[in-house]
């Protein structure tokens, strides 16, 4: 397929109190955009041999001005100086593109209707609700999409959302007066537009909707909070409507290692972010003062969300970071993610209990203590009839599988690594205890990487094309 390149339109809005805009073209589609420019008070001149009756009526009663003339060269040069937009909007694309290049020429911008070829602006379409615009466009390449998604918007915009604009503009100076703290007022915000506050305005119900509003102001920011929310494993397609909703409110977002770039794109623009990172043997931040930050924002008042791989309570220490909130009454919410065993199993088709083969499974840690050692049970770790998913064994792994031998699986047992689970570059590798260790050194796997030991890896499935 060829590389078509995405057409650089970058969507502004203009305000056009009293500004002077010109329009060539005096037929319908000429009166389309004059109505819509006056609308907005724009100061319009049109040039055109012959204007048809609606505008014909505006000109006669002074609302635009009318350039009596055919769109020639000379016309359009003595009346383009002094305009700060120029819509080419004759049913002739020759002329249009006549008088856009005019316009270039004299950098003014200009969109020739239903051309985008020598426009340098274009008009998208607009859902309108009092002080709200959304505007929506593909750049003149798909209109019919334009207006399809145009209808999607609409319909979940709910009702009275240019009344609620107009509430929260007459609130602003008070609600800044209350709340000199940026975050402190976003927040305010926020809670009002998840509440009855903001129904109240839909409702034009301004009373009401300011006796909320001070509630939420005497209450908020005096107390912050932390939420303890896993991402999944890596694919942003896994987080929960949940992380993604508190993603999108955090004042601050703690992440670490696990945290692939495509989920923190989706944390809102302007909350910090701040690495915690941590690495085997390699920790930027101790557990302790992670825990320790957490409960100093929250004490500052912030809404701080721990991000956690995976989900938080499965060898995430999420367990030890509650504890430190209990300890300090910093309220928290904890939301779980799909765990790497979960979402690594689906990704490579491998069913974790297959009926046949596995009537357990256990989840176990394969990080090595300081000393180098490996406390595991291994006597009920190498047992048939069940699946053993080891989480963090990457560097353990010959001797994970030497051990798992040892205490009595043969070397002909089945096993798997899945190495950046569920991620675009998600590679897996199937084999058997005898020789997974040498197969993953040879194919230079490393960490995230999850090892899943059990006769279900023979029963892993991969979609047909
Ligand atoms: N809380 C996380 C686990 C943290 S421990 C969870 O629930 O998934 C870190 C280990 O998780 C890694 O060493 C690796 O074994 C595993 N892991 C996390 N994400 C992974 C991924 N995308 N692919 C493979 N393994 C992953």
């Amino acid at each position: 397929m060829t590389h078509i390149p995405e057409p650089a339109w970058f969507p502004i809005a203009l305000r056009l109190d009293d500004v002077r805009v010109l329009v060539i073209g005096g037929g319908m589609i000429a009166a389309n955009k004059v109505r819509l420019l006056l609308a907005h008070r724009a100061k319009v001149a049109v040039v055109a041999g012959r204007l048809d009756a609606e505008m014909q009526a505006w000109a006669e009663d002074g609302t635009i001005t009318h350039v009596a003339s055919t769109a020639d060269a000379t016309t359009l040069r003595a009346a383009m100086p002094g305009c700060r937009l120029v819509y080419a909007a004759t049913d002739d694309r020759a002329v249009n593109r006549t008088a856009a290049a005019l316009a270039q020429e004299m950098n003014i911008p200009v969109c020739a209707v239903d051309d985008p070829q020598p426009s340098t602006f274009i008009t998208p379409a607009q859902i309108h609700r009092g002080l709200v615009r959304i505007a929506i466009s593909t750049g003149g390449a798909a209109p019919v999409l334009a207006r399809r998604l145009r209808e999607q918007v609409e319909s979940t915009i709910p009702d009275g959302t240019g009344e609620l604009a107009v509430f929260m503009q007459q609130q602003r100076e008070h609600v800044g007066a209350a709340c000199p703290d940026i975050s402190r007022r976003r927040q305010v915000w926020e809670t009002f537009l998840d509440g009855a506050g903001a129904q109240a305005a839909r409702r034009g119900d301004g009373a009401r909707a300011r006796a909320i509003l001070d509630d939420i102001i005497a209450v908020t920011g005096t107390r912050g909070e932390v939420w303890l929310v896993g991402a999944g494993p890596g694919d942003p397609d896994l987080l929960t409507l949940r992380a993604l909703h508190l993603m999108q409110n955090a004042d601050c977002v703690l992440y670490d290692q696990l945290l692939s770039p495509a989920l923190l794109d989706r944390v809102r623009r302007d909350a910090e972010l701040v690495f915690v990172g941590k690495r085997r043997n390699k920790h930027t931040m101790p557990q302790e003062e992670i825990n320790a930050e957490l409960v100093r924002r929250a004490r500052m008042g912030q809404r701080v969300l721990r991000l956690k791989g995976g989900d938080p309570f499965v060898f995430g220490r999420g367990g030890e970071e509650i504890e430190a909130l209990m300890d300090s009454a910093i309220p928290f919410q904890v939301v779980p993610g799909i765990t790497a065993a979960n979402g690594c199993a689906a990704y490579a088709g491998i069913p974790l209990t297959h009926r046949d083969c596995a009537q357990a499974c256990m989840f176990v840690t394969g990080h090595a203590r300081a000393d180098g050692t490996l406390h595991l049970p291994w006597d009920s770790m190498a047992r048939p009839g069940q699946t053993v998913v080891i989480y963090m064994g990457v560097s353990a792994l010959p001797a994970l599988c030497a051990q798992l031998m040892a205490h009595g699986l043969p070397a002909d047992w089945p096993a798997a690594i899945v190495e950046r689970g569920t991620r675009v570059d998600q590679r897996v590798l199937t084999g058997t205890l005898g020789a997974l260790a040498r197969q993953a050194a040879e194919a230079g796997v490393g960490s995230p990487a999850l090892i899943i030991v059990g006769e279900v890896v023979r029963h892993r499935v991969i979609s047909p094309e």
